[in-house]
């Protein structure tokens, strides 16, 4: 295993035979960088070196790191009550926050159920799509239908509806429950099959899982609208629920404050995190429409939805969720989205002529260059961080999804140093 050097600060060094850090293998990983503050697109090192983000920590800080109002939001909500549980208690961050993202989400998607991370609120949504259908009597629909490249989290539940060779199906096969995995229907030819899998489940399924534009971790890969309008239609046809997953797309990544509004397609469930908080604090939401809420409605109380997370409807987390929301009704966030989709397409141009790319993406505030085969992501990244880049590529796909406030110089100084670092040989 690496080991932090005398120069690094002491808590590094004392805490790193403790941590175990994440989708790494622990015995050839990189040292993480040690980080002392951000501001803005910059984090601070240890050292006194200074990266830009490119990914803005994991497509969190949509408006940069320590907003102002945001800050502001949590220290004063800080003071009046961090925290109570949200069973038999009710507080005025979560309740503003729930009625906010009932207004801003179309169609009666209007009922909030708050969690503390991704995969739970997806989890969660499953769990109400399966319990939908058993509350009308229908026990067999247990399956949810989704899409080859998508990732959803990694919990078990989630872990069973990502991409089944990307995910980790093969190696947690008998432990995941079985669900159907399907391509997207990209054309005719695809709704016509997706149809046939669907008849072919017709008495399983209890919905369609899908993340709407652009299949984030899966590999940045986007369909168009057309390909969310047949799902809706497909949906309808066979009478299941229709899932979006906009824990990435949410909050203007793809140009639209949700991938759902932007297309016109109301889902019946949606899930949101990621930038919910601006980044500030960990907060989920799966949010329903009216006709799924009513099916949990009776006098039985066996069908209630049976879900209750310790931390839900944090106070902190909301309040910051709640500035955030703030800024993108008072600051032009989507017009800056729009801004950096122009600026990502010809600065990320020039990857074209590379040799190694196969393809040059851009959809909203994010920009994509795929290339033919694995490269060496570390030197990659050794090289970006030596120019004073922070991103995180895998497998064959560099990319950018910066703050919605990043600098045009700043996303310039990021696209200039991926276009050089992939000219480098060493990186084969
Ligand atoms: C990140 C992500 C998740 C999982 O969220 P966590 O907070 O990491 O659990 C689920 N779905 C999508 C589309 C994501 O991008």
């Amino acid at each position: 295993m690496p080991a932090p050097g005398v120069a690094d600060p002491d808590w590094f060094q004392a805490g790193w035979p403790h941590v175990w850090l994440p989708y790494a293998q622990m015995k050839t990983a990189a040292l993480p960088l040690p980080v002392t503050g951000t501001q803005g697109s910059r984090i601070r090192l240890a050292d006194g070196r200074e990266l830009i983000d490119g990914i803005a920590s994991w497509w969190t800080a949509c408006h940069g790191y320590n907003h102002p109002h945001i800050a502001e939001a949590v220290r004063a909500q800080l003071e009046a009550m961090p925290h109570v549980m949200f069973g038999g208690l009710a507080h005025e961050q979560a309740y503003r926050l729930a009625a906010r993202l009932a207004a801003l989400l179309p169609g009666d998607l209007e009922r909030v159920f708050f969690t503390e991370s991704g995969s739970v609120s997806v989890e969660v949504a499953m769990k109400m799509a399966i319990q939908f259908w058993m509350n009308r009597g229908e026990e067999g629909r247990r399956k949810i239908l989704s899409f080859r490249g998508g990732y959803h989290g990694d919990t078990f539940a989630t872990m069973a509806v990502c991409d089944p060779e990307e995910g980790m199906h093969a190696m947690f096969a008998g432990v995941l429950a079985e669900q159907v995995i399907a391509d997207l229907p990209r054309d005719e030819a695809g709704v016509s099959a997706l149809r046939d899998t669907i008849a072919a489940h017709r008495h399983d399924l209890a919905a369609i899982l899908v993340e709407p534009r652009v299949q984030g971790a899966g590999g940045m890969v986007f369909h168009q609208d057309a390909v969310l309008h047949r799902l809706r239609g497909l949906a309808d046809e066979f009478g299941l629920l229709l899932i979006f997953d906009e824990i990435f797309t949410g909050f203007g990544r793809t140009g639209d404050l949700f991938a759902c509004t932007g297309a016109g397609v109301v889902p019946d469930i949606v899930t949101l995190s990621k930038a919910l908080t601006g980044g500030t604090l960990p907060l989920a939401a799966t949010i329903a429409r009216r006709h799924v809420f009513e099916a949990f409605l009776s006098d039985d109380p066996q069908r209630a939805l049976m879900h209750g997370p310790t931390y839900m409807g944090n106070a902190l987390a909301c309040a910051a969720a709640n500035a955030s929301l703030d800024l993108f009704e008072r600051e032009p966030r989507l017009e800056q989205a729009a801004g950096l989709a122009e600026q990502l397409e010809w600065g990320l141009s020039p990857c074209r002529e590379l040799p190694r790319v196969v393809d040059v993406r851009v959809r909203g505030a994010i920009g994509v260059v795929e290339l033919d085969a694995s490269i060496n992501l570390q030197v990659l990244q050794d090289r970006l961080i030596a120019r004073g880049c922070w991103i995180r590529p895998f497998r064959n796909i560099v990319y950018l999804t910066p703050a919605l406030t990043i600098a045009p110089d700043e996303l310039d100084h990021l696209m200039r140093a991926i276009v050089e670092a992939l000219q480098d040989q060493a990186l084969r």
